[in-house]
């Protein structure tokens, strides 16, 4: 009998392998121009760095994650995202060294498994170029992030990119923004899906990305995080919108950028392009100065991009035949 393939999984053929590499060679340049070095992890992990960096209550810990018992009986994960995997590594490897200054900024380019449901360029092994800074709080990090995501977009002939920004808060001001939204939500729960009414009691900024039409028409006019934002996180956010001005980067405040993991802070951000469906990012990151101290290591500021690779080539693919 002939094998298949497993559902959700994609060979890339030889006649399309060049495009694939061409992908990851142009991001390797820009990351050597901006000065990130490239850290490969392993394909698997500890099941439980995946739980407490992205949260229990995303959907990918809840029902996305490839977990799988070793024959010693410890629970491991295939990469299920890509930064979780790379703070592991540079804190057990103390990548910072001896320097408290040290700016670490690493890339990554790796598989990525999710237990989704199939659908263009959403795969169950999908491919990631990431990178993340490492150790600065400062928002022209946070630009620089976005500089290098559309210059890689940009090299590949996508230019109608366009870069939709969000701030989420911090542990300081997001507790009284998720009261408003939960006492704005409230009334209407009966009428949201069922996965928003799970929300609303686990992770209720996530009332705010959901795909569903009626979901969002009800969320319309919810009450938004960013005027709700504390001095520290209005003064980055003000820091990162000046940044990309002066960089001549355009984008468009969207408060329904949340990202699906628990650990971002301050700056959301994701990528839009056409050939995918409207609400399809090509890519997208944020800031996560919490998550370090979460993983064990000390108080760490950061902020990463991860860009999906399968979705970049479609968007690449429509960009040329126009
Ligand atoms: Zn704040
Ligand atoms: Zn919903």
């Amino acid at each position: 009998m002939l094998y298949r393939r497993p559902r959700g999984v994609n060979d890339i053929l030889p006649d399309e392998v060049g495009r694939w590499q061409q992908a990851e060679a142009t991001f390797r340049e820009l990351c050597r121009l901006y000065r990130y070095e490239e850290i490969r992890t392993p394909m698997f992990e500890e099941t439980d760095l995946f739980v407490r960096a992205v949260g229990e209550d995303t959907d990918i810990v809840g029902k996305e994650m490839y977990t799988f018992e070793d024959r010693s009986g410890r629970s491991l994960t295939l990469r299920a995202e890509g930064t979780a995997p790379v703070i592991r590594a540079y804190l057990e490897n103390s990548l910072q060294g001896q320097d408290r200054e040290r700016l670490g900024k690493l890339y990554y380019i790796a598989p990525v498994f999710r237990y989704d449901r199939p659908q263009a360029g959403r795969y169950r092994q999908h491919h990631q170029c990431g990178a993340e800074a490492i150790n600065s709080a400062e928002p022209e990090v946070d630009a620089e992030i976005i500089q290098l995501s559309l210059h890689f977009f940009h090299k590949l002939g996508i230019k109608d990119v366009t870069l939709l920004l969000n701030s989420v808060g911090c542990p300081v001001c997001r507790p009284a923004y998720i009261e408003a939204l939960k006492s704005y939500a409230a009334p209407h729960l009966a009428h949201l899906c069922s996965d928003c009414q799970r929300r609303y009691e686990t992770n209720p900024l996530r009332l705010l990305d959901c795909k569903n039409e009626q979901c969002q028409q009800i969320m319309e006019n919810a009450p938004i995080l960013r005027d709700m934002l504390c001095p520290d996180c209005a003064e980055h956010f003000a820091g990162v919108q000046q940044t990309l001005n002066i960089l001549g980067i355009p984008y468009t405040l969207n408060p329904t950028i949340v990202r699906g993991l628990d650990y971002y802070t301050k700056t959301a951000f994701e990528f839009v392009a056409p050939g995918l469906g409207a609400k399809d990012s090509i890519g997208g990151g944020g800031r996560y100065d919490e998550l370090i101290e979460q993983c064990g290591g000390p108080p760490t500021p950061a902020v990463g991009v991860g860009i999906g690779l399968e979705r970049v080539l479609i968007a690449q693919e429509a960009a040329n035949a126009t």
